[in-house]
C-alpha cells in the first residue's frame, strides 16, 4: 500500500537535515527517508585503522575510475550523512566566488544568485550550527550582517606561537570558523572540552559536540509530531505522473529486498551530490529517457571536489596541542604578486597521533620515530579551487556499475599554495621540507570525495543547468534538490555552510511560495 505524506525529504546530510528542521514547524506531514541508520557509539570511533583501512563506516561497494575498481571512503550513509564525520570548518564563500573569476586553468563561472541573496541565511546557519569565529579577522571575509554567534576557539600554545610567527611575517592568520556545540547544554562551554578528542576529521563524534546535521537538523525536527524519520530506507527510484512534470512515487527498496512506495505533494532530494545524481540517473522512465530531469545530459556532470592536500610540518619544538583546528590563513586566496590567480586557503587539521602517523606515513622521516613525528607535527590542510568540467562526474555504465570520472584541473594553483607554505617553514620554527600525505579522501589517491559539489548545477537557463536558482528541478514542478549538487563553482572554502545557507533560503521559498 502506498503511504501518503505532504513532504518527503530524502537524505539527512547538511541539506536534508537542515531542511527537515526548517520545514518541521509548518505542521505539514513530513517523512524523512534515510538510507542508513545511526552511527554506533563504540571504541572503534577513534581508531584510525578501523576508519581508514577497514573503512568501518563506509558501505562495501565497488565503483570504477578509469576502469579501475575502488571502494570509496565516502559517502557515509548515516543519519547526518557526511557531517557525522566532517571537520566542522564552516566558512562562507567570498562575494567574488559568486562572480565569474579568472583562474590559472580557465574561468570559474558565475552563480545565478549573489552573496547578498545568501547572506541572511549564512547568518542563520551560523547560529544553528554553533559557529565560533571572529568577524573582521579574515582579510578575505565577505561583509556580514552580524558577528559570529560564538567566540572563536582558543589556540593552544603551539598554535598561538604559529599564529604569532605568521603575523610577524606580515600575514593575517585568523581563528578557523568552527561549528562546535560546546554550549549545547545551555551553558557557555570552554575549549577544554576539546581535550576529549584524540582524532577529529573523518571520525565519528560520540560526545555530540561537533555540530552536525543529525544533532542540529534531524533531532530538533523530530521534536515535532508531524515529522517521521525512516532509517534504512534507501530510495531506489522516483517516478513521475502522466504529465511527466510531477514526481508521484518515491520508491524505497530495503536491504531485505522489500519495496515500499510513498507519495507526497513535494519532494526534497538531498542524497548528496553523488547520491542525488545517481538517484536521478537510475530514475530513467518513458517521460525522462535520459534519467529524471536530464534532457540536458547535465545530471552527474561538472563534479568538483577541490584540490586538497594534507601537509605535515615538523616543528623544532614539541607540539602539545590536542586540538589544533583553530587557525586558518587566507592571504593567498586571490593570489599574490608572483602568482596573480586564486590559490586557495590554508587551515589546520585535526592532530595526527602516532597510530595515524604510522598509517599515513609508513616510512618515518629520516632520523625520527613515528612517536617523535607525532609529538612535533603541525598538520596543515590546503584547499584550492577546481573548475567544473563536463567530463568530471558520476554515472552508471551499461552494466549498471557506478563510474566516477575525475581528472584534476587547476592544479598549478594548489602547487603554488603549497610552495607558499613550504617557503615560510623556517619562519614558523619548523624543519625544512614538509611531509606530504596522500590522504585517501576518496578511497584512491587523486579522487576527491570529501567535498562533493556540482553534478546538478543551478542556473537561470534551463538548457544549461539542472536546477533553477531556488534549487527546483527545471523539468519538474514538485522537486527541489538541496545538497552539494547545486554548486556552480567550488570556491576554495569548505562547502557545508553554503549548503546549509542555500537550504535555508530554499526552505523559506517553499514556505512562502509553494506550501
Ligand atoms: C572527512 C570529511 C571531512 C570534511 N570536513 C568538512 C569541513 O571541515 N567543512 C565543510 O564545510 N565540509 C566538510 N566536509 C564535507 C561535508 O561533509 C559535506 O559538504 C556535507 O556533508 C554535504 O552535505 P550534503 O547534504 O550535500 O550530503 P551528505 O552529507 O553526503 O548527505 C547525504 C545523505 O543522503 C543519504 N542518502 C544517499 N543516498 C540515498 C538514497 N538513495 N536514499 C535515501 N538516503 C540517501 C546519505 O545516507 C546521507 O545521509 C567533510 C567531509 C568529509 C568526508
Amino acid at each position: 500500500m502506498t503511504q501518503q505524506y505532504d513532504i518527503i525529504i530524502i537524505g539527512t546530510g547538511a541539506g536534508g537535515g537542515t531542511m527537515a528542521r526548517a520545514l518541521a514547524p509548518t505542521g505539514k506531514r513530513i517523512l524523512i527517508l534515510e538510507k542508513g541508520g545511526f552511527v554506533p557509539r563504540e571504541r572503534a570511533n577513534f581508531d584510525p585503522h578501523s576508519n581508514w583501512v577497514e573503512k568501518r563506516y563506509t558501505p562495501d561497494v565497488t565503483w570504477y575510475h578509469k576502469d579501475k575498481p575502488f571502494r570509496p571512503s565516502h559517502p557515509h550513509d548515516y543519519v547526518g550523512g557526511n557531517t557525522k564525520f566532517y571537520g566542522a570548518a564552516l566558512f562562507r564563500l567570498r562575494e567574488r566566488d559568486f562572480e565569474e573569476v579568472e583562474h590559472y586553468d580557465g574561468l570559474s563561472p558565475a552563480w545565478p544568485i549573489s552573496y547578498g541573496d545568501l547572506e541572511p541565511y549564512y547568518a542563520l546557519g551560523e547560529k544553528w550550527y554553533y559557529v565560533h569565529g571572529q568577524a573582521g579577522s579574515d582579510p578575505t571575509e565577505p561583509t556580514r550582517s552580524a558577528p559570529y554567534p560564538y567566540q572563536p576557539l582558543q589556540h593552544e600554545p603551539r598554535i598561538q606561537q604559529l599564529n604569532d610567527d605568521l603575523a610577524a611575517q606580515g600575514l593575517n592568520p585568523f581563528p578557523l570558523p568552527m561549528g562546535m556545540r560546546m554550549e549545547h547544554d545551555g551553558e557557555e562551554g570552554s575549549s577544554s572540552s576539546l581535550d576529549l578528542w584524540p582524532q577529529f576529521d573523518g571520525y565519528p563524534d560520540p560526545y555530540e559536540i561537533r555540530a552536525d546535521s543529525h544533532l542540529v537538523g534531524v533531532r530538533p525536527a523530530l521534536q515535532h509530531d508531524n515529522v517521521t524519520l525512516k532509517t534504512h530506507s534507501p530510495v531506489e527510484r522516483l517516478e513521475v505522473d502522466e504529465s511527466g512534470r510531477k514526481v508521484k512515487k518515491v520508491i524505497v527498496k530495503t536491504e531485505a529486498g522489500e519495496t515500499v512506495e510513498y507519495e507526497a505533494d513535494l519532494v526534497v532530494v538531498a542524497a548528496g551530490a553523488l547520491g542525488s545524481a545517481l538517484l536521478f540517473l537510475r530514475s530513467q522512465q518513458d517521460k525522462h529517457p535520459n534519467g529524471l530531469a536530464n534532457s540536458t545530459g547535465l545530471v552527474g556532470r561538472n563534479f568538483m571536489g577541490h584540490n586538497n592536500a594534507t601537509l605535515i610540518a615538523i616543528s623544532k619544538t614539541p607540539n602539545d596541542a590536542t586540538f589544533e583546528k583553530t587557525l586558518a590563513l587566507a592571504d593567498y586566496y586571490w593570489g599574490d604578486e608572483a602568482f596573480k590567480y586564486p590559490m586557495g586557503l590554508i587551515q589546520m587539521l585535526g592532530k595526527f597521533n602516532e597510530d595515524l602517523m604510522k598509517l599515513e606515513s609508513p616510512t618515518p622521516l629520516e632520523g625520527m620515530t613515528h612517536a617523535e613525528m607525532a609529538s612535533h607535527s603541525l598538520e596543515f590542510w590546503l584547499q584550492s579551487e577546481d573548475l567544473p568540467r563536463l567530463e568530471n562526474g558520476i554515472s552508471y555504465n551499461t552494466q549498471g556499475q557506478v563510474v566516477f570520472d575525475y581528472t584534476a584541473n587547476n592544479v598549478e594553483a594548489a602547487t603554488q599554495l603549497r610552495k607558499r607554505l613550504t617557503d615560510f617553514l623556517d619562519c614558523i620554527n619548523c624543519h625544512p621540507g614538509t611531509h606530504n600525505v596522500d590522504f585517501y579522501m576518496g578511497g584512491m589517491v587523486g579522487i576527491p570525495l570529501g567535498h562533493t559539489m556540482g553534478t546538478m548545477t543551478m542556473g537561470k537557463n534551463a538548457s544549461q543547468s539542472v536546477l533553477d536558482p531556488y534549487c527546483k528541478a527545471h523539468e519538474l514542478d514538485n522537486v527541489f534538490v538541496t545538497d552539494g549538487s547545486f554548486f556552480v563553482s567550488a570556491g576554495a572554502v569548505n562547502p557545508t555552510l553554503t549548503i546549509i545557507a542555500q537550504t535555508l533560503r530554499v526552505a523559506e521559498y517553499i514556505k512562502s511560495q509553494v506550501l
